[in-house]
């Protein structure tokens, strides 16, 4: 199916249509920019599934539209998978998952860490690709994808590669006080948990598959993965790389679609052994409920409303001004562990406040492939719709806006990077995940209290603070109900730091090893001699 399409109940949808949106909308010029011949190429046919290590059409032979965020324009067709597709996926994935004589089954771990290297290394060789098509599905800047999300996804693959030699059991003396004088042999196997199913969000399309698939891989088990409607470009793109470094057909499977078909379908399955989520609480929500049926595995890695905490004997003020801007307004404010929450100690909160506005007006809007760009519009029209609404609320309730709460331009959907003070615990700017460039600042006397203040919140994924105080960061990171603490820096990611998050922020670890605990089961042998 060609073009634009109705709005269906209960589907997300991109289709460009009027704002309701009451914010006011300053002017912008974007420039046209034509994607390289390259990535033109890619675009111009509509990208299949991903099943059994072929390229096909979704069963109901529909296709979805993929849009440029920075027009509204649409990019490019993709296959619509729904139900039926999933159903293929999994049983390719079980059939090789079941099959012990198949190459990935009787693969070494050496092996198998050479090939997720080479993943690695095939992102690397084509990282200006992937970065032009990231800025063009999701909206970044082309310069952040080609120093971020490509490196870091590359870099999630090497560090996997070298764990697929590493997942070792124990030896276990035991006692067994019932069987006096008898001698037993008892030891630990970690095993691949079996057949995965993986749904990641718009936000880093391309770490957050890799983020999925590294340790899915590392621990040899096989996967379904369903990329956001939003941003799937990069995911196939990816499952290209995947047979290029000689991923075995059928153990990685990419099915594009809905969340609400497509994604609901993987969630429920019954032949689904562990489903892996990223993406909003409420979904995640009815992700578990969907897990109920066979009782699979759940992990899950979610929204935010992070806290980050400048004390007045922050050690460089301006660095700590840059870091405050960088935590919330990096990627547009599109990041679940976003320093949405700025708590800064009263003598210093107007120098603050005035320091990390006038970086909001510094930033550099624009497309994402203008070599320029610093901040890219949001990622869709629903986005947009719902960041601006943040920003109405906001504003209707009282809070004082210092910058920014527009829109800006009239096609595309950006916004100006914003600034909020005088807001009121319990308004939803302060309370829910906006997923924008908002940042809402309020100051703070007492340096326990905040404490308290910053874990008032269902989230508990990440908090910052700004100390030159080493005994208080300690103190106040040990208080902190978060995954992440960043003390004196921000938005610091590596392959081998675990993330994820405490409260209704998550299930369970991405990253580090130990994510590998989240894959693998533990298979206890004893031997009686
Ligand atoms: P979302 O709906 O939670 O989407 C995340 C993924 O889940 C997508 O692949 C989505 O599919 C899929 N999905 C949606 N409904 C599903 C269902 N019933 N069963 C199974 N899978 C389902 O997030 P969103 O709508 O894109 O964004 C909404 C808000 O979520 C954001 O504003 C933000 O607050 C939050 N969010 C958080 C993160 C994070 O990293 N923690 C990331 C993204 C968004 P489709 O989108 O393809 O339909
Ligand atoms: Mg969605």
């Amino acid at each position: 199916m060609k073009g634009l399409r109705p709005r269906r109940a209960g589907v997300h949808w991109r289709q460009p249509q009027p704002h309701k949106t009451m914010v006011a909308t300053a002017p912008l010029e974007i420039p046209e920019i034509n994607p390289s011949p390259r990535v033109q190429e890619f675009l111009s046919a509509t990208r299949p599934l991903l099943i059994n290590g072929e390229w096909k059409a979704a069963a109901s032979g529909e296709t979805f539209a993929v849009y440029n965020p920075a027009s509204g324009a649409e990019i490019a067709q993709v296959a619509e998978g729904g139900a039926e597709d999933i159903n293929q996926a999994v049983a390719a994935a079980r059939k090789v998952f079941d099959d012990p004589s198949h190459a990935w089954n009787t693969m070494t771990p050496s092996e198998r860490g050479k090939l997720i290297w080479k993943i690695g290394d095939l992102i690397l060789e084509h990282a200006d690709e992937l970065a032009e098509l990231e800025s063009l599905d999701n909206g970044k800047p082309m310069g952040v994808a080609k120093v971020a999300d490509v490196p870091l996804s590359a870099d999630l693959f090497h560090y996997m590669a070298g764990w697929a030699t590493k997942l070792e059991g124990n030896t276990i003396p035991i006692s067994v006080p019932y069987a006096p004088g008898a001698k037993f042999h008892a030891f630990t196997v970690r095993e691949p948990v079996g057949v995965v199913g993986q749904i990641i969000p718009w936000n880093f399309p391309l770490l957050m598959a890799a983020w999925k698939l590294g340790p899915v891989l590392a621990t040899g088990n096989c996967v379904v993965l369903k990329p956001a409607e939003q941003t799937p470009l990069t995911a196939l793109r990816l499952g290209e790389i995947l047979q290029e470094a000689g991923v075995p057909d059928g153990v990685v499977n990419i099915v594009t679609g809905m969340g609400e078909t497509a994604g609901a379908a993987l969630a429920a399955h019954d032949d689904v052994d562990k489903v892996a989520f990223t993406g909003s609480t409420e979904v995640g929500k009815m992700i578990v409920n969907a897990a109920a049926g066979n009782l699979k595995k759940v992990t899950l890695e979610l929204g935010g409303k992070s806290p980050n905490i400048i004390f007045k004997d922050t050690d460089d003020l301006e660095a700590t001004i840059a870091g405050a801007a960088s935590a919330i307004f990096f990627n547009h404010g599109q990041c679940c562990c976003a320093g949405s929450r700025l708590y800064v100690e009263k003598d210093i909160f107007d120098d603050v406040v005035q320091g990390v506005s006038a970086a909001a007006d510094a930033i550099k809007l624009g497309p994402g492939l203008a070599a320029d760009t610093e901040m890219g519009p949001l990622v869709s029209d629903e986005q947009l719709e719902r960041v601006t609404g943040y920003m109405n609320a906001g504003q209707e309730a009282g809070a004082n806006c210092v910058t920014g709460g527009t829109r800006r331009g009239d096609s595309g959907y950006f916004v100006s990077p914003t600034v909020i003070t005088d807001a009121r615990d319990d308004m939803s700017i302060v309370r829910e995940e906006i997923f924008g460039p908002v940042v809402v600042a309020d100051p703070f006397d007492d340096p326990e209290e905040i404490i308290a203040r910053g874990n008032d919140s269902t989230y508990g994924l990440a908090a910052g603070i700004w100390t030159r105080d080493i005994a208080k960061a300690h103190r106040t990171a040990a208080r902190l109900r978060a995954g992440t603490v960043w003390v004196n820096c921000y938005n610091i990611f590596d392959a081998a730091l675990p993330f994820g998050g405490y409260k209704q922020s998550g299930w369970g670890r991405e990253m580090g090893h130990e994510v590998l605990d989240l894959y693998t089961e533990t298979k206890a042998v004893c031997l009686g001699l």
